[in-house]
């Protein structure tokens, strides 16, 4: 993660360019909006331009005393307002709406582009990170999108007006306006830069705010009973903290910007006003009111248009964060091959595999062959690489080395929706949705199974017996991540998901490792039933679970140390004899609590 921040971190001028114009990009399928609301806000700008004519003439209706004249400057005066009206609210409206539908497809298209991305992404950055491109830079680009587009076209087109009427009424006069320009160009953009850099900082201690609290909620248990609240809050004030200096940092600079431009706004006018006294000749005064009058009504557009240079820039650089993320490559899913079930069998040759942020491998050239209809127990101290292990037969990490073939052919031949269609997988952390305990079993591909096949799973699961005792039944809502539920029940549910698969692979990676020994004892039998005809890979801490194994792998730093049926592996007298008898003595002791 560290190498992409600092790339989006560093935005050179011509880079945030390329950013805002692919932003840009974005806003071309609503460019008919756009027109719509372009037209409102120059209606808009042309109703400042109309109402200094009018002014002008209001002073000669003044001047010439002819009652005729009594009804015209009223009329203009609602006639200008209506078009001013009309404008402000056909620009705010279509200008609102393309910010939002931008918005809207770029948060989507973040969103199932995360849905795509590597498995390796998700363990190197920690989500906090990655929530914060959703919730923070993304609304760093509404913000920049809505108000600042806004401002800029209603203050800029008005700008244009006024200066236009300027021109038309003395250019020479208009020349010295034209002269300050550079140098309110120049403080906006000498602002901006500093601005920039500080606002992508700012995401980032955005990002460790949401993290720290992340982790605060979901471990608020462990944080009570280690005493953690001390340390949790010291890291919350700290990050915060930090969030508030470079928010600081940002207004002072944004302070700083608003005065200073209109300082030297206002001393412009002030010489304007001075020149035009000295050395022209003032022939009507009412032009001379309604060019100074012109002329002081952009004071607070040109303000404004310099407020908005921060918050544009801020959204590019909220953009380039969003984009990073974007352009990070999905899975790669070259694999063409597809078939409706493989028969299940699966050889591993030579395979290596290291994962990025480790320095020794997790998986030393590990070979093995499994027939399908085969159960494979794989145990090991924690550590030794069996998750790796059965985790890439899902392909959730492309190997270093070597060939994972399942029916032959190689896993990264098949498509990948194929491959994790012919794998069940349940592992330790159970995943459960905000859904019903139904939705939850048949999550996903398998949202057509009837009530009658999940009713089905939850029984081969022994879950039947606890969802049945909720609420709703079947129908009950699973709190976030399923709080109101033991560890247990959550295991089992997981399990019922994985049978309702019905997959030709099934893989349990101490998927029963929360159970109690009753459930786990009942659990065991009825997976024996699922077990046949299926090629199955079971990773166990309890050896005691394994023993019917037709074949037990005893790893250790991502290598096989023996392979063999239970008695024959008792018989070598190696690691497994050794792990038995260590549990085996744990076993005659007095029961262990039930684990929850
Ligand atoms: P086991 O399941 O046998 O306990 P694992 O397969 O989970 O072992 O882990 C094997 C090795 O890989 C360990 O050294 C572990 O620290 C490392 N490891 C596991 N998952 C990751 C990950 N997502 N990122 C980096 N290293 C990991
Ligand atoms: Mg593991």
């Amino acid at each position: 993660m560290s190498s992409d921040q600092k790339k989006s971190t560093v935005i050179g001028d011509t880079s945030a360019w390329v950013v805002y114009k692919r932003l840009l990009t974005y806003v071309k399928p609503y460019w008919f909006l756009f027109v719509v609301g372009f037209i409102g806000f120059a209606l808009y700008g042309l109703s400042n331009k109309l109402f200094v004519h009018t002014l002008e003439n209001l002073i000669h209706v003044i001047s010439d005393n002819n009652p005729a004249d009594r009804y015209l400057v009223p009329l203009q005066v609602m006639g200008i307002t209506v078009l001013r009206s009309i404008g402000a609210f056909l620009g705010a409206y279509y200008l609102s709406k393309i910010a939002f539908s931008v918005i809207h497809n770029l948060r989507t298209q973040v969103f199932n582009h995360m849905t795509q991305l590597p498995t390796a992404h998700f363990d190197k950055s920690s989500s906090g990170h990655l929530i914060s491109v959703i919730t923070y830079n993304i609304n760093g680009v509404t913000s920049a999108a809505t108000d600042a587009l806004k401002i800029s076209l209603r203050e800029g087109l008005t700008v244009i007006f006024l200066f236009a009427t300027l021109i038309q009424m003395d250019w020479k006069l208009t020349m010295i306006f034209i002269l300050i320009a550079p140098v309110i160009g120049l403080l906006v953009s000498i602002v901006g830069k500093r601005l920039r850099r500080l606002s992508n900082k700012v995401q980032n201690s955005v990002g460790d705010i949401t993290q720290v609290t992340g982790e605060m909620i979901n471990g608020v248990r462990v944080m009570r009973s280690f005493g953690g609240e001390e340390y949790e809050k010291q890291r919350f004030e700290s990050a915060s903290k930090k969030n508030y200096q470079q928010n600081m940092k940002i207004v002072v600079t944004a302070a700083a910007n608003t005065p200073l431009i209109q300082l030297i706004v206002a001393a412009a006018m002030a010489a304007l006003i001075f020149i035009a006294l000295s050395f022209m000749e003032i022939a009507d005064p009412a032009r001379f009111v309604a060019y100074m009058t012109a002329a002081g009504m952009m004071l607070p557009s040109m303000r404004r248009l310099g407020e908005v240079a921060p918050a544009v820039l801020k959204g590019v650089a909220a953009a380039d964060s969003v984009f990073t993320l974007l352009d990070t490559p999905v899975e790669n899913d070259q694999g063409a091959h597809q078939v409706a079930r493989v028969k299940g069998d699966v050889e591993l040759k030579n395979v290596t595999f290291c994962y990025a942020s480790q320095p020794v491998p997790a998986l030393n050239n590990i070979n093995l062959n499994v027939r399908a209809g085969e159960v494979v127990a794989l145990v090991g101290r924690s550590g030794s690489g069996k998750s790796t292990l059965v985790g890439l037969l899902n392909r959730f990490h492309d190997l270093s080395s070597g060939d994972i073939l399942i029916d032959g052919i190689s896993v990264s031949d098949y498509t990948l929706a194929c491959l994790r269609e012919q794998v069940a997988l349940v592992n330790q952390q159970v995943t459960l949705f905000n859904d019903t305990v139904a939705g939850n079993i048949a999550y996903g591909s398998l949202q057509t199974r009837s009530l009658d096949e999940i009713r089905r799973a939850a029984d081969a699961a022994y879950a039947t017996e606890f969802i049945e005792q909720l609420p709703e039944g079947f129908n009950t809502i699973i709190g976030e991540a399923g709080a109101r539920l033991s560890g247990g029940q959550r295991q089992r549910l997981a399990i019922a998901r994985a049978l309702l698969k019905n997959a030709p692979i099934l893989i349990l990676d101490e998927a029963t490792s929360a159970l109690d020994n009753e459930s786990e004892y009942y659990i065991q039998a009825a997976l024996s039933t699922v077990m046949k005809g299926r090629t199955t890979f079971v990773v166990a801490h309890r050896l005691s679970t394994i023993e019917q194994a037709d074949r037990i792998i005893v790893m250790d730093h991502g290598e096989i140390l023996e392979q063999g049926t239970h008695v024959q592996l008792l018989a070598l007298n190696g690691h497994y004899a050794r792990l038995h008898a260590k549990q085996f003595s744990e076993e005659e002791l007095p029961p262990e609590q039930p684990e929850v």
